[in-house]
């Protein structure tokens, strides 16, 4: 019998590598589907034929309970989420429910699917869970680089969802005995990666200028520092933290800094162009709290689970620069 995994957020950036990844491992792979005619289900339409779905939605207690109850999983991935951190001050109260109390939910329905009780533990043969959690609970960063044991100063309505999630994840583990995990993960990007944020914006905008399509990209804070690795090399972070014989969390990141500025020249430069010749700044793209640095202490991960990134960050952003370059040059010729 192959294990079964439900992901959240199976439409996203992470869920379509995390799928990736399990179905090569062997498993049988369930996405909790949101909404009706979802149209985000396209973006695994490459993987269709060998996914399973169900509905529900994170914001719904009930349907939930269902997901897990018809599923019966092995392991559940909470990739579900509003991400792009600046919707977090517009919409704080929507991003709390789902990347905050959408958590509690699904951490609910394990525990009822489950049957776990204040005294009882799930043992290594319950379910188990893992939370997205995320660098942004570091924010104002109280040390560099940030470990499991950094405290955390979320800068955004966004960060402080995530950081209820992490603490109710460990919460549910300490008070039912859920078998649950929270990977803190430092921005991973990839060609697959939300037009919205940065690096994706820069490699979108990079294709365009190449092929003459646009001549100019505006940009807030270049002077922000990210932590970036390759999304392909953190779900095998996350995969291997479930198959460990106890729970605990990771921290999971490259531990190399680099500024929004070495973003923009080495896309550019990854397409033989001068960014001088195209950068201009948009003050209104500067954030109300911006969280200036980032940096992965990764060393438990690298221990215990036997991790370690493989594409360096010259590689990532070049293979996005590539990858939108393509693209931009099939849409012109078709
Ligand atoms: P985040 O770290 O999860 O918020 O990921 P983003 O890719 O959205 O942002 C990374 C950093 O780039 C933040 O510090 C932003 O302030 C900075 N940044 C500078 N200009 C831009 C821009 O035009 N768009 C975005 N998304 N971020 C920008």
């Amino acid at each position: 019998m192959s294990r079964r995994a439900l992901i959240t957020g199976i439409t996203g950036q992470d869920g379509s590598y995390l799928a990736e990844h399990l179905l090569a491992q062997g498993y049988q792979v369930w996405g909790l589907n949101r909404g009706q005619a979802n149209p985000r289900k396209s973006r695994v339409s490459r993987l269709a034929s060998d996914l399973s779905f169900v509905d529900g939605d994170l914001m719904d207690q009930g349907s939930l309970v269902s997901a897990v109850d018809l599923v019966q999983p092995h392991e559940v991935y909470n990739l579900g989420a509003i991400s792009f951190v600046p919707m977090s001050w517009q919409q704080a109260e929507l991003v709390t429910e789902v990347n905050g109390m959408g958590v509690l939910r699904m951490l609910e329905a394990i525990r009822i699917v489950s049957g776990l009780h204040g005294s009882s533990a799930a043992g290594s043969d319950g379910i188990r869970f893992y939370q997205a959690s995320s660098s942004e609970m570091f924010g104002k960063v109280a040390e560099t680089p940030q470990s499991e044991t950094t405290t955390f100063h979320p800068r955004s309505p966004y960060g402080v969802a995530k950081t209820y999630g992490h603490y109710i994840t460990q919460n549910y583990r300490e008070s039912y005995g859920v078998w649950g995990v929270s990977g803190i993960l430092f921005n991973h990007e990839s060609p697959r990666r939300g037009a919205e944020f940065v690096t994706r914006k820069i490699s979108l905008a990079v294709a365009q200028i190449k092929l003459g399509l646009q001549d100019k990209l505006y940009l807030g804070n270049l002077d922000a520092v990210r932590d970036w690795g390759f999304a392909g090399d953190y779900v095998r972070a996350m995969h291997l933290m479930l198959q460990q014989e106890q729970p605990a969390d990771y921290v999971v990141g490259t531990g190399r800094m680099h500024s929004v500025r070495d973003a923009v020249r080495i896309a550019f430069e990854a397409a033989d162009l001068n960014w001088e010749d195209y950068v201009a700044i948009d003050p209104t793209l500067v954030r109300p709290a911006e969280v200036e640095t980032l940096c992965a202490d990764s060393s438990h991960a690298r221990r215990e689970l036997g991790w370690e990134p493989k594409v360096d960050f010259t590689e990532l952003m070049t293979m996005m620069v590539e990858s939108d370059i393509r693209q931009a040059s099939r849409e012109r010729d078709y």
